[in-house]
């Protein structure tokens, strides 16, 4: 029987994470989730795998979880990862993110862990003034949150160069929609996102939605952005392990396809049957006008092709586990607590 694979997921209990896990898990794969469980949620992890609380800032935690476990590879998403955060506090991105990325690269390196996929953002490509954006597209970094994934992709180039860890780093777009069978989904505290605000307005949680400038050059007016399933962020993340034994890699994950701040909005009204009620506010700062991927090259090479790439099922997906769900993984613990007395 051949050897099952065991995967460090760093981050496992958050969003993109904890839906890699379910992925993994999916296909056979022995999963460790290491997490400080600061943003992450314990019910997000799910009973076959292993969940170690602990810190990547403490050697004294990564040293104890290399010698427990034996890991084939490493899936890192374990980061500080709000963009509009690291412009007033860009230590916690310079500092801590990188930081923490190279004790685990260490630990990785002087435990001769082979394969290493790194969560990155489209935020690497600053402002591009051309759509879409491929990986040939020049990188300039939109914030300090940006910046930390990009000096990670270089200490992971380096990596490779001189330990011949070989490395994928996926930047994703925007990120969006929840499990398709509604038992994993987004739950962030503070909420910043686009898609749970507004569907927080449909629940009745939030006044109205403001949206942030009407002035940008595009057909209506507000930002343009590329939302991708969450589940096919997943299917990439599992497929480039597959396939990561001869050579590193940089992927740019998006459907290729934009929608406006207005179009989401709208999107989410006819799914949700909701009034959705809108402010309009000033731009915020940092946003660029439009992002919109092009994938082609993780298409070609993985043979990758997302199973929920139009913007009403992403929404669809995530008001189901907010209805599921309506206090995101809070519900969880409160069934637990019901069915326990
Ligand atoms: N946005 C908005 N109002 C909000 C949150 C977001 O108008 O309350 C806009 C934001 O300016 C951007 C888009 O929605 O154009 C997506 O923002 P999000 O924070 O979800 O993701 P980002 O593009 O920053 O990664």
């Amino acid at each position: 029987m051949p050897h099952q694979k065991t995967v460090l997921v760093t981050g496992g209990a958050g969003f993109v994470g904890s839906h890699c896990v379910a992925e993994l898990i999916a296909r056979q794969y022995n999963v460790v989730v290491f997490d400080n469980l600061q943003q992450g949620h314990r019910a997000a992890v799910p009973a076959e795998a292993e969940l170690v609380e602990g810190d990547l800032a403490s050697h004294a935690a990564l040293a104890r979880l290399f010698s427990t476990f034996r890991f084939d590879a490493i899936l890192h998403f374990a980061s500080n990862s709000l963009v509009g955060e690291s412009m007033r506090n860009p230590h916690l991105y310079l500092y801590d993110n990188v930081v923490n990325a190279l004790n685990l690269i260490q630990a990785a390196t002087e435990n001769g862990v082979s394969k290493f996929v790194l969560s990155s953002t489209a935020n690497l490509f600053g402002m591009p003034d051309r759509m879409p954006i491929d990986e040939n597209t020049e990188i300039d970094p939109g914030s300090p949150y940006g910046e930390s994934k990009f000096m990670i992709e270089r200490i992971l180039h380096w990596a490779d160069k001189v330990h011949g860890m070989r490395s994928a780093c996926l930047r994703y777009f925007n990120a969006a929609g929840a499990h398709p069978d509604g038992h994993l989904g987004e739950d962030h505290d503070p909420e910043t996102h686009l898609i749970p605000l507004v569907l927080d307005v449909a629940a009745g949680k939030r006044s109205h939605i403001e949206i942030f400038g009407e002035d940008y050059p595009t057909h209506d007016g507000t930002c343009i952005r590329d939302y991708i399933h969450v589940s096919d962020l997943a299917d990439a993340h599992v497929r480039v392990l597959a396939m990561l034994d001869h050579k590193s890699c940089r992927y740019n994950l998006g459907n290729g396809r934009g929608y406006t701040v207005r179009e989401v909005i709208e999107t989410a009204a006819r799914v949700t049957g909701r009034d959705i009620a809108v402010k309009t506010g000033p731009r915020r700062p940092g946003d660029p006008p439009v992002l919109i991927a092009s994938s082609d090259r993780v298409r070609k090479d993985l043979g990758w092709d997302p199973r929920f790439p139009d913007l009403e099922t992403i929404i669809c997906h995530a008001w189901d586990w907010r209805c599921r769900n309506p206090d995101g993984y809070a519900s969880h613990m409160t069934r637990e607590l019901v069915g326990a007395s």
